[in-house]
This record gives C-alpha cells, structure tokens and sequence, in this order.
C-alpha cells in the first residue's frame, strides 16, 4: 500500500510542535512583549519534529513492505495513496478537521492517531476518520493491514496488544530527515539533533493535569540499553547524528535502568551527547554525574510553582523548594546545563503567588526558563471540574501559553502581563546575560 502521514499545521509567527505536551502539542506563543516576540522567533528556528509515535509509524509500515511518505502540506495527486494517516494534536485541531473534510468529500481512507484523537475520539470520527486508540505504533506493528483491511476500519479502533517498546522497529527519521533537514536543528546550524526514547510510562500524581500518562499509560516500560546505544549509532552512522534528544516524560524513572544506559554509553567509548527531562526527586548527584560521563549535557526539570500549597493543590508531586535550589546548584556546578519550567496560573494561583513564582524563577536563573500557562486538557481527570469554565470554543486556543478557562484569581490579561514579566526578567537578568556569554560555547547549538 501507498500511505501517507500527513502533518498539518496552522501558520503562525511562532513555533507549533505536536510532539511537546505529551502528544497534545504547544503554541510556543511565550509572549507579546519584546522579549517575549524575540523568543517566539528564536524557538520557531530551532528543532521542529513530528510526534514521535508518527515517525514510529512510518518505520513500521516500512518495514512491512508498505511505501511510505510524509509531507506536511496537502500534496498533489491525492490518488496515488490508499491510505492517508493524520497524527492529531490540540493546537492544530481545527486545520485537522478541515484535512478530515477536504479529504473525505474526495472519497479517501483516513486514520487519525495520537493522544487527543485517543481521548476524544468523536471530533474525528463524526468528519469520516477513524481513530486508533492508544499507541498507534503498536496498532501497525501488530495488524497486517491492506487494502480490504482499511475499507472495514471505522470508529475507534482499540484494545491491540501492547508489544514491548524492543519490538519495535526504528522510527523513521531518514524519511523525514531528507525532506526536511532544517527541522533538526537549531538555527539551520550543522549540528542535528534527533529524539529517541528510553522509557515510557509516568505514575505520578500529577497525571491529574497532565497529557503525557493519557497515551503512554502509567506502567513504566524501558527499552533495552544496548538496543538504544545501537540506535544512536545507526542515526550516526546513516545521519551524521551524534546529539539525541530523550523524550521520556521522567528519563530516570527507572534508576537502575538509567544506570545501565549510562554503562553501556560509557562502555561504547562513543563521544554522543544527550539531553533529558526528569523530575528532580529522581536525580541523586551520583547519578548526575554517571550521566555526564555517559554524554548528558542538559538537563530539563518542572519545576512549578514556588508555592507549595499551589502545587499541592494541583497534586503536583514535588520536593521542596530549598531541594530544588540546591540540587539544580549543583547540578550545575557539574558543568551540566539546566532548563528550568514553571506554570502561571495553577487554580490556587493569584498574581501574587505568580510573583513569587517570577522572583523564584530569577533566583535559580538557569540558562534556558520556560514558563507556561496551566490549561485543563479535555482528556485529563483535571478536565471535569472545568468543563462549564472553559472561555474559547477553538481546541487550537489551547496553546498551553495562554489562560483558556475562567480563573477564580486571574484573568487572560493578567496572565499575558505576568507571562512577558517571567521572561523579561529571567533573560534581562544581568546575571543571566553573564552565565549565558559564559556557557554559549557549550550550549546545544
Ligand atoms: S511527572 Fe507529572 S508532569 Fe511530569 S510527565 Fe509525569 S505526570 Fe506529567
């Protein structure tokens, strides 16, 4: 069969990526101010992958001898393919619906895959799709589809049996890699940057708001060490690729899985470099610097709120913030960058608590800070109570970078001024200005 994932974004002066968010995507929208109009179009340069579950897809199709493309623009000569396959997102819902009507007025077979079409299924199927529910990849890697296959497929498809993540085949980033270079790296520069995975799954409790549990389930499964090293050699090797960027939602989740890795890094005697995201209650200052040794050079943590009750209020697990301070000080002491996130406008939040959150955020003045909004995702438990709130009537407003329901403390304009505030006093900190000339040379560039 001939199929295409098609990858549709709506035009903006800002970055849109659906594989952020767990799957439901962002609007990198990070301000309306100067700062805040700098970094919207700094971040649109930089990397800009599909989800990654779509690029799995693609490398199983493949390997079952399927011939298979991406684009992501409607392209002409829609005949040619049997199947076209639309990864789907919250902020690029309404130009997913218009692709859905374009091409089912033209007769063509259409699945929609990825965690938003998964927890709302019904936006698409009622325009002609049908969805598969769950891990996509684990859908084509089970189910030897073909042209009278797909003719029968409608609804939700569900309940396939979920393989182990070394089943799998590699995604395929060479597919994407040759029609769009400049999605993998940053500022057009040489170096390429490519995502992989060494764990899925998250178990805390802050589930309750969170995308990322909704398609990759609370079970933790990991990938065997030795199969992820063989990965990065083969993006180098076929690439050019030595710098991953790991996707797990916690990398070290798994300590004694995270110390394999790094064994098997360190044991390869590669030169790879590698960012992640955890959570700090699963870093110990030996495991950093296991980690460094294994090639990590950043790492990304959540940090919050600087309030305790506000993050307690939205069960956001956390460690205390003295921890937090410390623990980021000396990872950095490590040489090892850090991105710090907080979110503006927790239910229990108010401009005060915003504040502080702000001034908190200066203090650690880590090199790269990211502040977003808290948005209720239809899908997530956290949804139930804001259903009647919710201010917009566009999925695509949900930019996770603006406030979309009505806030007992905040309105939208408030949160837009905290939001410009954020960044303009971390970037405009002298402090950071000076760390940032300092560690330029070492930074993922
Ligand atoms: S730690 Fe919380 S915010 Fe992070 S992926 Fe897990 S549930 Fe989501």
């Amino acid at each position: 069969m001939r199929i295409l994932i098609l990858d549709i974004y709506p035009k903006k002066p800002y970055r849109i990526s659906k594989d952020n968010n767990g799957g439901y995507g962002s609007s990198n929208r990070y301000g309306s101010n100067m700062v805040g109009k700098a970094i919207n179009w700094f971040i649109k340069k930089n990397v800009d992958w599909p989800p990654l579950s779509s690029v799995h897809v693609l490398g199983i199709l493949r390997s079952k001898g399927h011939e298979v493309f991406y684009k992501r623009e409607l392209p002409d000569f829609l005949d040619k393919y049997d199947l076209f396959v639309i990864p789907s997102s919250i902020v690029c819902h309404e130009s997913e619906i218009n692709l859905i009507k374009k091409l089912k007025s033209l007769n063509k077979k259409i699945a929609v895959i990825g965690p938003f079409a998964s927890s709302n299924p019904d936006l698409y199927i009622k325009e002609g799709a049908f969805v598969i529910k769950g891990e996509p990849e684990m859908f084509f890697f089970n189910e030897d589809i073909n042209l009278k296959k797909i003719q029968n497929l409608k609804g939700v498809i569900d309940n396939f049996a979920l393989s182990p993540l070394d089943d799998l085949p590699l995604p395929a980033w060479d597919i994407i890699y040759k029609n769009y270079p400049t999605m993998f790296s940053l500022l057009k520069n040489k170096q390429k940057m490519i995502p992989l995975l060494a764990t899925r799954g998250c178990p805390y409790s802050c589930r309750f708001y969170c995308t990322y549990p909704l398609q990759q389930g609370i079970k933790v499964r990991q990938r065997n060490p030795s199969l992820i090293l063989n990965e990065m050699k083969h993006w180098q090797s076929t690439l050019g690729v030595n710098f991953f960027i790991f996707r797990d939602p916690v990398f070290s989740i798994n300590k004694k899985h995270t110390l394999e890795l790094c064994e098997t890094l360190i044991n390869s005697n590669q030169k790879f470099q590698f960012v992640i995201e955890t959570h700090l209650n699963n870093l110990d200052i030996e495991l950093v610097k296991k980690l460094k040794a294994a090639g990590m050079v950043m790492v990304k943590v959540g940090v919050e709120s600087a309030m305790k009750d506000v993050k307690k209020d939205a069960n956001r697990f956390s460690i205390d913030e003295d921890d937090t301070f410390n623990k980021i000080k000396e990872i950095e002491s490590l040489d090892i960058h850090v991105t710090t996130m907080f979110i503006l406008g927790y239910p229990k939040d108010t401009i005060e608590t915003c504040k502080a959150t702000i001034e908190y955020a200066k203090q650690i003045n880590s090199i790269v800070t990211q502040f977003t909004v808290f948005t209720p995702y239809p899908g997530t438990p956290a949804f139930n109570g804001y259903k009647e709130k919710i201010l917009t009537n566009k999925y695509e407003d949900f930019t996770m970078y603006d406030l979309i329901f009505r806030h007992n403390n905040l309105s939208k304009e408030d949160i837009e001024k905290l939001k410009n505030e954020a960044y303009q006093k971390c970037y405009l900190n002298p402090k950071w200005i000076k760390k940032y000339i300092k560690a330029r040379s070492s930074l993922p560039h």
